[in-house]
């Protein structure tokens, strides 16, 4: 082997990975001391015993050997928890690269136990959940507030004659009339800044019951929305401005999606 450096033990979840050489693979891993790129040696040939433990999503303690000025070498790996119902089922297999996705683009080398916990449980929970979409929508929302780019959902964030609006935004099943989103100010609009607002188009239609989502989404525990019902029409309207709000932030729109719309 060629790294001759010190050994240390990590535990570490698969985010990505990418061929290199002939048979290694350069594996993007979370772990609780930050994102790690590490080089898995002869990861693509058929006996080697690392690859089982490797897969995709997959929780493993590693023993990594320092390398200076270039990838530490993974000798060891041994997985904890391997999730092969992300590998198996399409849908939650796209929604856990989504997941890695996020992170990936949001975080970059620093540690952070709080993020390597929630994705853990977030893939976790993806394998076996009944609503995984509902899961998702969940996550985006701890995402952005563990990234620094909580939106606000209670407060409009507009502005009218230079001052801050601040009114209370409070969705009521039974209203009829959109609230806004503006991710560019950070969070939802009330009726009025929405109207002051039309020729922005960043700034989007938010109809009550999504908003009121929104703000479920993001100040409770994922147990307890198991309880709410949610529409198919809703649910779409929740993607899209997820979606929207973190194409703003990221300046860039996740590809992980793009295969189920
Ligand atoms: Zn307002």
């Amino acid at each position: 082997m060629a790294a001759s450096g010190k050994l240390y033990q990590i535990e570490g979840i698969v985010l990505g990975r990418r061929d290199y050489g002939e048979a290694d693979r350069v594996m993007i891993c979370l772990t609780p001391q930050g994102r790690a790129d590490l080089l898995a040696k002869g990861i693509r040939k058929t006996r080697s015993r690392k690859a089982g433990h490797m897969e995709l999503f997959a929780r493993t303690k590693l023993l990594v050997s320092r390398v200076e000025g270039s990838w530490d070498i993974i000798s060891q790996a041994e997985a904890v928890a391997l999730r092969p119902g992300l590998q198996e089922d399409f849908l939650r297999g796209t929604y856990a690269r989504y997941v890695a996705e996020l992170v990936m683009r949001f975080f970059e080398a620093e540690a952070n136990q709080q993020l390597y916990d929630l994705v853990d449980w977030i893939l976790a929970t993806l394998e076996i959940d009944a609503t995984p979409e509902r899961l998702v929508r969940w996550y985006e929302q701890r995402l952005l507030s563990l990234a620094g780019f909580q939106p606000e959902w209670h407060r409009c964030v507009g502005e009218r004659t230079g001052e801050l609006c601040e009114v209370a935004l409070v969705p009521r099943p039974t209203d009829r009339s959109s609230f806004g989103i503006d991710p560019a100010r950070g969070g939802a609009l009330c009726r009025d800044c929405l109207a002051g607002n039309r020729g922005n188009s960043a700034v989007r239609p938010l109809s009550p019951s999504a908003l009121s989502w929104l703000q479920a989404l993001q100040e409770r525990p994922y147990a307890d929305l198991s309880a709410f019902s949610l529409s198919e029409e809703t649910a779409r309207e929740l993607a899209q401005a997820g979606q929207h709000y973190i194409a703003h932030h990221l300046e860039f729109r996740p590809t992980s999606l793009r295969m189920i719309g």
